[in-house]
């Protein structure tokens, strides 16, 4: 509570005092100039605030997209457990902590081979067998 005074609202009422101190001759022109100011302080932060998320969530987006491309899901060999994406370097070697019981846990990479196949076609089979009857 007391952390929203100091970062927030101080400053708001301070620079709308100010604003308001520039027309101190008519008290009634003080206070409306007050209240605008507040306002478009207000509307000013919003729109900042509607900016700063934008590009929040776009680089938070292509960090997810680039952390898919090199990144694994792994399990925690820990009792619980818990699943982590993490990034993987080919050329390092790869660690990461578990969030869950705070332990370091390396990585090791496996690679296989595996014999393409190709799907068998059964339509031109069948087909092929037919014609084998006839
Ligand atoms: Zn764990």
């Amino acid at each position: 509570m007391n952390n929203i005074w100091v970062k927030s609202i101080l400053p708001l009422v301070l620079i709308s005092s100010c604003v308001s101190l520039f027309f101190c001759d008519n008290i009634v022109k003080a206070i409306s100039m007050f209240f605008v100011a507040t306002f478009l302080q207000i509307i000013t932060y919003n729109i900042y605030r509607q900016i700063l998320q934008y590009f929040a969530l776009k680089y938070e987006n292509e960090r997810l997209s680039e952390l898919s491309k090199q990144g694994v899901e792994v399990v925690c060999p820990c009792a619980r457990g818990m699943k982590h994406l993490i990034p993987i370097q080919l050329d390092a070697d790869n660690s990461y902590t578990c969030l869950d019981c705070n332990k370091n846990v390396n990585v090791k990479l496996e690679v296989n081979t595996y014999l393409e196949t190709v799907p068998i076609d059964t339509d031109q089979k069948i087909s092929e067998l037919i014609k084998k009857l006839k």
